[in-house]
């Protein structure tokens, strides 16, 4: 059940009504996970009043001094942001981001982040989060009531959780073209593995981590049978090229950097 591994974190909330309405809007949506991370007032009478008879969100809250406890038991971090800060970060649409809470593994937990009322999260709050969520709202007018936020976000999480207990999503048969089975991927990377050797930039000698490096990274794709094809095709030409050209210093490796010796 995609809703019972959703936490809703509220950062240094300023007022009690908002968390009230959140948890109006948490309930309605069927959410129950709620932490608070050191709000300004809570519990509150204005908390109470805003949620609407969803006091028993409320009264479940878990109440936190720093976020590291917010997110102690959760696998994937999600950050809410009414715009965009300075260095670029891996950004999901709120549709997205519930489509990957509905591919979560039943036991992995989502952890979705608002912030304060006034300057949202901070930059070292942001930097916690796996991915980045906008609401795709009016770029002269983008910032939504926390409350309103959470509202957006827990129902594409509640469509979301519709759409997979009726039909779960199938790789494989939805896509355009066939999924590659296991053995066409071992190929692809054998073959990767060799051209880079051959190219010089891996050294059996001293491999280190890049070959895992790079099976996460094409795995992380899920690479169908048509993009295999195509990798294969674009190493066959590698090799012809590096057979007929004069071999280069070895030196040029640019995993002997310094800068890159953990790799
Ligand atoms: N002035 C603040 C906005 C704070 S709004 C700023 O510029 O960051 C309070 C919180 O509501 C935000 O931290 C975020 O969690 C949420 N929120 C508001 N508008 C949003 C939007 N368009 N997309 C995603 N989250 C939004």
């Amino acid at each position: 059940m995609i809703l019972d591994q959703i936490r809703i974190v509220m950062i240094q909330t300023t007022h009690p009504g908002n968390i009230g309405a959140v948890a109006r809007a948490m309930k309605n949506m069927g959410l129950k996970d709620l932490c608070l991370v050191s709000p300004k007032r809570f519990p509150d009478p204005d908390a109470d009043a805003r949620s609407s008879g969803a006091t028993d969100i409320l009264q479940a809250a878990k109440v936190v001094e720093t976020l590291d406890e917010a997110l102690s038991d959760c696998h994937f971090v999600v950050g809410t942001s009414a715009r965009g800060r300075h260095i670029p970060w891996p950004i999901t649409s709120p549709r997205e981001m519930a489509a990957i809470a509905a591919s979560l593994q039943p036991n992995k937990r989502m952890a979705i982040l608002f912030g304060r009322e006034d300057r949202g999260l901070t930059n070292d709050e942001l930097h916690r989060c796996h991915h980045h969520v906008h609401i795709p709202t009016n770029p002269d007018f983008s910032s939504l009531n926390v409350a309103a936020a959470v509202q957006v976000i827990a129902y594409e999480l509640r469509v979301a959780s519709l759409e997979h207990s009726i039909s779960p999503p199938q790789w494989g048969t939805d896509w355009d073209i066939e999924l590659a089975d296991a053995k066409e991927v071992e190929l692809m990377f054998e073959h990767l593995e060799k051209t880079l050797v051959q190219v010089d930039f891996l050294d059996p000698k001293n491999p280190r981590q890049l070959m895992t490096r790079l099976r996460r990274l094409f795995l992380r794709a899920i690479p169908d049978k048509v993009e295999i094809n195509v990798m294969r095709g674009f190493l066959t030409a590698i090799n012809k090229t590096a057979q007929s050209s004069p071999r280069q210093s070895q030196n040029q490796h640019p995993l002997n950097d310094k800068e890159n010796s953990d790799v």
